[in-house]
């Protein structure tokens, strides 16, 4: 178990430092030439605003898709079809039975053990150490706090046990088809708003990253694949299927000889969750600013008491250097605290990484995003320069991804 681990790291570890060396040598030949253009810059200049935009207007359709509705499906169908329409044609489903374990709905606790242990009496989840002022933080289960009765009606199907999907779509790698970076957002929600935020937003990033990457005169050198989970506000039920169901498929050719790896090897997990909305930390009153505060950022988080905590803080520094190349507006900061998302299943498997608008335990945990798990997470809630956050983060992967996977352009 230790040994074939190690070997994983170290292969993994050799995977990352082959990407130093293609950053290297793109920013030498970038400077012996400058007329030479960056084709992961020209790649990052394709991604869209409105279309960002669009993606998180056309999940909300859907209500707050809780998992093991029909809304729910409807969203992953609606999904599907979208990536087939950017030419990421090649989509397949995850399939898993979810039977729900009885819990307390003050959302406090839930999924218990996902990642790093709380290191003391005022840790937060994921192990840091709040500061500062805090708010309430919890679930909303009440029907009546949504205003509007057509999305309450949209949204009051109950859940019910049993089958469960969740799509992807997968760029495949012209040199090395059989190794792959997972990208990865949760398309499921709560709490009778549109799950706008959480994590509509995340998912209309990967959506974006998935359109880009299939340009038809796009290549990488290994493959990307675009997931979006389902079942994560349950515990990240969705993510830990597809880790137990696919970890040991990984590499295998199939069939043999034809050069076909439908479970790449996994390189790193980059997880997307809550994109667009770091308006501070509360007030006294309990009140946050009503706008973007100016100087908001993009958290990428490796969780520090994982197996693969050196390789995945490697994979975030990569993302953080991306940020500073490639991202237009805000900039990005790195955490060693990941929690409470679908790269926690990843952690001991491969370096994962999460990418959010704050840290989730310190920041959204101390109240920070006050439409978290809210009825007022609505497309309508958030402003231009929320989007903005979230976009940046869509930047920030898609240059850290450029790098990793080796983009360049057909000639
Ligand atoms: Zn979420």
């Amino acid at each position: 178990m230790r040994v074939s681990s190690l070997a994983i790291a170290s292969s993994a570890l050799l995977a990352l430092s082959g990407i130093s060396a293609i950053a290297q040598s793109g920013r030498a030949a970038a400077t012996s030439a400058d007329s030479t253009p960056d084709p992961i810059k020209i790649a990052v200049g394709r991604l869209d605003f409105e279309r960002y935009k669009a993606n998180v207007k056309g999940l909300t359709q859907f209500g707050d898709r809780r998992q093991g509705t029909k809304r729910n499906r409807d969203a992953v169908d609606w999904i599907e079809a979208q990536l087939k329409s950017y030419g990421c044609t090649n989509t397949e489903r995850i399939t898993y039975d979810y039977q729900p374990v009885p819990r307390d709905t003050t959302g406090r606790g839930r999924g218990g053990g996902r990642a790093g242990a709380r290191t003391g009496p005022r840790a937060a989840q994921g192990g840091g150490t709040p500061r500062g002022i805090r708010a309430r933080t919890g679930v909303n289960n009440d029907s009546l706090a949504q205003p509007d009765a057509k999305l309450r009606a949209l949204d009051s199907e109950p859940s019910v046990p049993g089958k469960r999907q969740e799509v992807y779509c997968t760029k495949i790698g012209t040199t090395h088809p059989d190794e792959m970076y997972i990208v990865g957002g949760h398309m499921d929600g709560i709490g009778w708003g549109e799950a706008a935020n959480d994590d509509g937003s995340g998912t209309a990033l990967v959506m974006e990253l998935a359109r880009v990457f299939s340009s038809p005169d796009i290549q990488t050198d290994r493959s990307i694949r675009f997931i979006l989970w389902n079942n994560e506000e349950t515990g990240t039920n969705g993510s830990r299927a597809y880790v137990q169901q696919r970890q040991a498929l990984q590499g295998k050719e199939e069939p043999a000889g034809s050069g076909k790896y439908p479970e790449p090897k996994w390189l790193g997990m980059i997880q997307h969750d809550m994109m667009m909305f770091d308006h501070g930390m509360p007030h006294e009153d309990g009140t946050l600013s009503k706008e973007q505060r100016p100087e908001a950022d993009v958290n990428i988080e490796f969780q520090v008491a994982s197996k693969f905590a050196a390789d995945a803080q490697k994979l975030a520094w990569v993302l953080a250097t991306a940020n500073d190349k490639y991202a237009t507006d805000y900039p990005a900061a790195v955490g060693q605290h990941m929690t409470n998302t679908d790269s926690g299943p990843f952690q001991d498997v491969v370096p994962a990484i999460s990418v959010r608008e704050n840290d989730r335990g310190t920041q959204i945990g101390n109240g920070w995003d006050p439409h978290w798990h809210q009825a007022t997470d609505l497309f309508a809630t958030f402003t231009d320069k929320d989007f903005r956050l979230g976009f940046n983060a869509a930047q920030t992967t898609l240059g850290g991804l450029g790098v990793l996977a080796g983009l360049s352009l057909k000639k």
